[in-house]
C-alpha cells in the first residue's frame, strides 16, 4: 500500500529544494569519481522516485535529470503514463524485484531493467517486448548476501519461498547463476544485456560487496562487451560503489528526502 507524503510545500519551494539536492549529490559523486581518478562522465544518475508523486518527476525533468527509477510496477505503470503524458523526455529503470505475471507491464514502460534474475523472466520481458516493438535493456541482479553466506559455510534458513535458491528478502541471482542468465538474455529477442546490478548486503560493509560486483561484472563483460553497466551505489554507499567501478547509481532518499515506511 502506498503511503502519501507529506503535503506538498509549494512547488517553488520544492524545485528549490530538489535543485540543492540535486546539486549535492552531483557534487558527491564527482568527488568519488576523483577520488577514483575516473572521470565524472563515467557515473549516470538514476532518482529513484518510489513514493513520491509525479510533480516532483516533473521538477527533477526540468532541472535536466533524464533516468528515473521505480521499484514496484504498480506505482511506476501509472507515473510512467502521466509523465509520458506531460511530456517528459525520461528513461525509466525497474530496479525492484520482479514477478514473473508484472513483467509484461513492466516490459511496456520500462527502458532498463535492473533486476532480471531468473529464466523465467527472460522469457517473459522478451516476449512482451517483441510484442511491443521494444528493445528492453536488462542488467543481471546479483545477490551479494547469500554468496558470503555461503562461503562463509552457513547454511542460511530453509527457504520457502517459491523462488526458491534466491535472497527472499531483496531477490538477485547467486553469482554462479550469472553466466547462464547472460548467455539467456543475449539469446533473447527484444532483449539485450547492458551489466549487472546489486545492492549491498545488510548489515555488512559494502566496498567489498561491490568490488565481489566489480569482479562478476569484468567476467560477464569479456563474454559480452557490451555489457558495461555496473548499477551500484544508493544514498548511503553511493561513494564505495564508485570506488569500485559503478557506472550507475540509483539514489531516492539523498535526492527526494526520507520516505515514509509503507506496508507491503
Ligand atoms: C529505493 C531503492 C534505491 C534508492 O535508495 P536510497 O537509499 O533511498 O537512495 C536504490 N535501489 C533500489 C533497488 C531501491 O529499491
Amino acid at each position: 500500500m502506498l503511503v502519501t507524503q507529506e503535503p506538498h510545500l509549494a512547488d517553488d519551494e520544492r524545485r528549490s529544494e530538489l535543485r540543492e539536492n540535486l546539486a549535492d549529490v552531483t557534487a558527491r559523486i564527482a568527488a568519488a569519481c576523483a577520488a577514483a581518478g575516473r572521470p565524472a562522465s563515467e557515473v549516470s544518475l538514476v532518482a529513484v522516485t518510489k513514493t513520491f508523486p509525479v510533480s516532483d518527476i516533473r521538477l527533477l525533468s526540468e532541472l535536466g535529470l533524464t533516468d528515473v527509477g521505480e521499484n514496484r510496477d504498480q506505482e511506476a505503470a501509472p507515473k510512467a503514463a502521466q509523465a509520458a503524458a506531460l511530456g517528459l523526455p525520461l528513461t525509466w529503470h525497474f530496479v525492484g524485484q520482479l514477478q514473473v505475471n508484472k513483467a509484461a507491464s513492466v516490459a511496456s514502460y520500462a527502458d532498463v531493467v535492473h533486476s532480471v534474475d531468473r529464466l523465467r523472466l527472460i522469457t517473459a520481458l522478451g516476449r512482451r517486448a517483441v510484442a511491443g516493438g521494444r528493445e528492453l535493456c536488462c542488467l543481471i541482479q546479483v545477490d551479494l548476501e547469500t554468496d558470503e553466506a555461503d562461503e562463509a559455510g552457513e547454511a542460511g534458513q530453509a527457504d520457502e519461498s517459491p523462488q526458491a535458491g534466491r535472497n527472499p528478502a531483496r531477490g538477485g541471482a547467486r553469482p554462479g547463476e550469472v553466466a547462464g542468465l547472460a548467455d539467456a538474455i543475449e539469446a533473447e529477442p527484444g532483449l539485450w544485456l547492458g551489466g549487472v546490478m546489486a545492492v549491498a548486503p545488510l548489515g555488512a560493509p559494502a566496498r567489498p560487496a561491490f568490488r565481489r560486483l566489480r569482479e562478476i561484472a569484468g567476467a560477464v563483460r569479456a563474454r559480452h562487451p557490451r555489457a558495461t553497466t555496473i548499477s551500484a551505489g544508493m544514498s548511503g554507499d553511493l561513494e564505495d560503489a564508485i570506488a569500485e567501478g559503478a557506472t550507475l547509481v540509483r539514489i531516492g532518499t539523498a535526492l527526494l528526502g526520507g520516505r515514509r515506511a509503507f506496508v507491503r
